[in-house]
């Protein structure tokens, strides 16, 4: 059997980004996938941040998706939970005011899979092999149920947060202006919608619906005029009024991290290292920085170096080891924040995005954390 630089087990998102990048550097790539590599039917839209877009551009990806494929945010209001007696806290973000172009852009989640697929297809150096090919690094893109992770006897310690997050497209009765919303409510429950130009161009969401399991059964399982009266209570007219715009789908959701994401001749990357909770939309950003972060290590390695150096590895684990730590704690502190129902508590935290909302230093510097700069 003829063998190849890099096995890439994973045709998602990163597990593609990966290939291409290291095709680019001129390594022969053979990519192993178990399942249908595109899934047309992914309603998701994702948030991407500037170091992913720039990663996706240097990829030639960015720039050959469909124009209503992608929609940036301009602006962004997170809403704590109002109580009779309380009002809700509000924290907004603003590109103009910090001096960028954007705060994000919102992608369509089966554009970008096509798209990479494409670039796949004239890559030169990317061909599809069989999952036992030798090698001289394999890596393991495999998402969070990942088996050759398993496999190697790599622990993987999942918390489910007994959520499910369930998407959608939706279509506003007026203009969405760039402006992404995101409500936090009692009981962990957080709600988010995305601008989007599909299927109405300028007047779409991306709807990120996460709550108690049982809930998010429920909404699956309403009738569409329920679920668009629920949801319609839920945002309060903030963005309009709002009708469904495609199916619901639902993702059980959990933070999760791998003991170890390097050893002799293997590597983690994306969901199969890490799963963080879709509040903050930053779990395939940490996915792309991985295969940024890799590239660079194998790039400069030195000519001696074998690309499954155990040595050369650690250098790629210990660039993302606090990165993906903090947004793992980040993102559950924050779920455990909203999930706590105590008025004192809830007054807390409304009065802490109130506050935060003035500290526009900090503001700055959480949206350069968030964007990946
Ligand atoms: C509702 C929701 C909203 C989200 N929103 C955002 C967002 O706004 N921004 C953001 O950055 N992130 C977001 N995320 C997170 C993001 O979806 C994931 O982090 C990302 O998709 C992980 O990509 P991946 O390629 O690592 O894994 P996956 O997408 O899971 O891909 C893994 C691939 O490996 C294949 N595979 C599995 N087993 C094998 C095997 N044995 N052999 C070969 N192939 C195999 C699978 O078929 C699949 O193609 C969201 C997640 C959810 C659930």
């Amino acid at each position: 059997m003829q063998s190849v630089d890099v096995l890439v087990k994973g045709r998602g998102a990163v597990g593609s980004a990966l290939a291409l990048s290291l095709a680019a550097q001129g390594l022969t790539v053979g990519m192993a996938e178990s399942a249908p590599a595109v899934r047309a039917d992914d309603i998701r839209t994702y948030a991407l941040n500037a170091a992913s877009v720039q990663l996706l551009t240097e990829l030639k990806v960015w720039d050959s998706l469909p124009p209503d494929a992608a929609c940036p945010v301009y602006d962004m209001v997170i809403c704590g939970d109002a109580s009779d007696d309380q009002p809700s806290g509000r924290l907004s973000f603003s590109a103009w005011q910090q001096g960028l172009r954007e705060l994000a852009v919102i992608v369509d989640a089966a554009a970008l899979d096509q798209q990479l697929a494409t670039a796949l297809r004239f890559s030169p150096h990317v061909r599809n092999v069989s999952a036992d090919t030798p090698a001289g690094l394999t890596a393991l893109c495999e998402g969070r149920e990942s088996a050759a992770r398993a496999a190697l006897g790599v622990g993987f310690d999942a918390k489910p947060y007994g959520h499910s997050a369930v998407a959608s497209r939706l279509v506003a009765d007026r203009p969405h202006q760039g402006v992404a919303r995101q409500w936090f409510a009692a009981g962990g429950e957080v709600l988010a919608l995305l601008p989007f130009d599909r299927p109405s161009p300028g007047q779409s969401y991306g709807l990120v619906w996460s709550c108690h399991q049982d809930k998010a059964n429920a909404l699956l399982a309403l009738p569409e005029a329920d679920f668009e009266r629920a949801l319609n209570e839920a945002t309060g007219g903030a963005a309009g009024l709002l009708s469904l715009g495609g199916t619901r789908a639902g993702w059980p959701l959990a933070l999760a991290r791998a003991d170890a994401v390097s050893g002799p001749g293997w590597v983690l990357l994306g969901d199969a290292a890490h799963v963080v909770h879709p509040l903050a939309g930053q779990g395939l950003n940490l996915g792309l920085g991985d295969v940024a972060a890799l590239s660079r290590v194998i790039a400069a390695r030195e000519t001696w170096r074998p690309l499954g150096d155990e040595r050369l590895l650690r250098r790629y684990a210990r660039e993302r080891a606090v990165p993906t730590l903090a947004m793992g704690e980040l993102t559950d502190a924050l779920q455990r924040v909203f999930a706590n129902a105590s008025p004192a508590v809830r007054g807390l935290r409304n009065r802490g995005l109130d506050a935060l909302d003035q500290l526009t230093p900090l503001k700055r510097w959480l949206t350069q954390r968030a964007m990946g700069l």
